[in-house]
């Protein structure tokens, strides 16, 4: 018999904090343990959803109930060997599961449709990540999680014998509060055509792969090592032709436009005389036969003898009106973050902190290069594990 109320807190409103609240408070219930759990989300009610809210959300699954074959020996090889075996192992052994999970909370899966290059199979919600944070959200404040908007975590309260009592939040100016807890799931997210740079300088081979295999080199190339932190894809009107070209696109500002290429130098603010010369040494290269220009595959049209080379794609830029679409670099990865083991315990040097629970981009467990459509995926997985993990913690106390 329940004796007391089992007091959890859930930090975070993205997919991992949301999949924690839902599936503690369903365990709780599975388990006849009356519980008060409550979420902290920093953010105002309608904006919060973190990274979650913003991402496609692919997920890299080649149907709802299968998980593409090699899963746990890509892990290993995108970070060198080190990954966790036994945290991939768990999250590809819980994957299936926690996707029919989603979708009996009203979540629907589709076959994304690629930028414009076919892909790997991958699996998306219909609605991206938006209705993760909406359905999830939904669903835990039905099941009786309480949630705390604007109310940003700043401390964990340990007791005598490092036992978890709670957590500590702001106010707003510089007041505090605590609210009570026997265990806490962390889930606050991480720390959060051809391209030239402000100088008009090519600096990147944009035909060297599909978007997801290029898109984090480019992004870093960008932010630690171009001036200003900011690049510009140069088009031409030949972009209108490629069917599709739209789903390409993945900015909210229109681009800058010219008639000339000295037009568009003096939009971008770099010197004409650079752009020109960029643009016509490209010219001079992209001489492969037109025809074979396919955008919906690597079709091998590659630039002749220039660095960096244009390995597809590459054709002249010579047709008004121009095009320059700004690029930044935007965090949508962190590397490092908490320890965490299968069970989304949280690792201290002597092993599991009791009762302290942490999953998504908040933990660590990738190096180097952040496997791509995983993300999402383990904040799922692992944020529903804390959540069974805490409920079946919090039972054990109250025996
Ligand atoms: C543009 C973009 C595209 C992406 N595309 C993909 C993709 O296709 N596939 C994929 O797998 N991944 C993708 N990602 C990455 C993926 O979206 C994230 O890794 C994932 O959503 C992280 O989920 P999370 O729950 O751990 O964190 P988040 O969704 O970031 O949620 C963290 C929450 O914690 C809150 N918070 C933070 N600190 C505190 C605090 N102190 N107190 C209270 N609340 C706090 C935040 O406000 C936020 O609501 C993309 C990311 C971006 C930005």
């Amino acid at each position: 018999m329940a004796r007391d109320m089992q007091k959890l807190v859930i930090v975070g409103h993205g997919a991992a904090g949301l999949a924690a609240a839902l599936s503690a408070a369903e365990r709780a219930r599975s388990l006849g343990l009356r519980t008060d759990i409550t979420l902290l989300e920093k953010a105002r009610e309608h904006e919060a959803g973190g990274n979650t809210r913003w991402s496609p959300s692919n997920i890299r699954m080649d149907a709802p109930d299968r998980l593409a074959p090699g899963f746990e020996e890509d892990m290993q090889r995108a970070s060198g060997g080190r990954a966790d075996r036994a945290y991939f192992h768990a999250l590809a052994t819980n994957a299936v599961e926690t996707i029919g999970w989603l979708k009996a909370h009203g979540i629907a899966f589709a076959t994304p449709i690629y930028y414009l290059s076919a892909g790997q199979a991958r699996i998306q919600p219909v609605g991206a990540g938006a209705v993760i944070v909406e359905k999830l959200s939904h669903a835990a404040k039905a099941a009786g999680v309480r949630t705390i908007y604007e109310a940003p975590a700043g401390r964990l309260v340990m007791s005598e014998g490092r036992r978890i009592s709670g957590v500590e939040f702001e106010l707003g100016e510089g007041a505090t509060a605590i609210v009570e807890a026997e265990a806490v799931v962390l889930a606050t997210g991480g720390f959060q055509g051809n391209v030239v740079d402000q100088d008009g300088h090519r600096f990147f081979d944009e035909g060297g792969g599909l978007v997801h295999e290029t898109w984090e080199r480019l992004a870093r190339d960008i932010h630690f090592a171009r001036p200003k932190r900011i690049a510009y894809a140069i088009l031409d009107s030949r972009l209108f032709d490629i069917e599709g070209f739209e789903r390409a696109i993945r900015s909210d500002v229109p681009p800058l436009r010219s008639e000339t290429v000295d037009g568009l130098a003096a939009q971008i603010g770099t010197p004409a005389g650079n752009l020109r010369e960029t643009i016509d040494i490209f010219n001079a290269a992209a001489t492969g036969d037109p025809s074979r220009f396919d955008a919906a595959r690597r079709d091998g049209l590659a630039t002749y003898r220039i660095t960096p080379a244009k390995s597809n794609w590459a054709r002249p830029i010579a047709k008004p009106p121009y095009l320059a679409y700004p690029l930044v670099g935007g965090l949508a990865y962190t590397f490092g973050g908490l320890a965490t083991n299968e069970k989304a315990e949280v690792l201290a040097e002597g092993g599991p902190v009791a009762g302290l629970y942490a999953a998504g981009e908040t933990t660590g467990h990738f190096y180097g290069t952040a496997p791509n459509a995983v993300a999402v995926l383990r904040a799922l997985v692992f944020g529903r594990i804390a959540g069974r993990e805490a409920a079946g913690f919090l039972s054990k106390k109250n025996r």
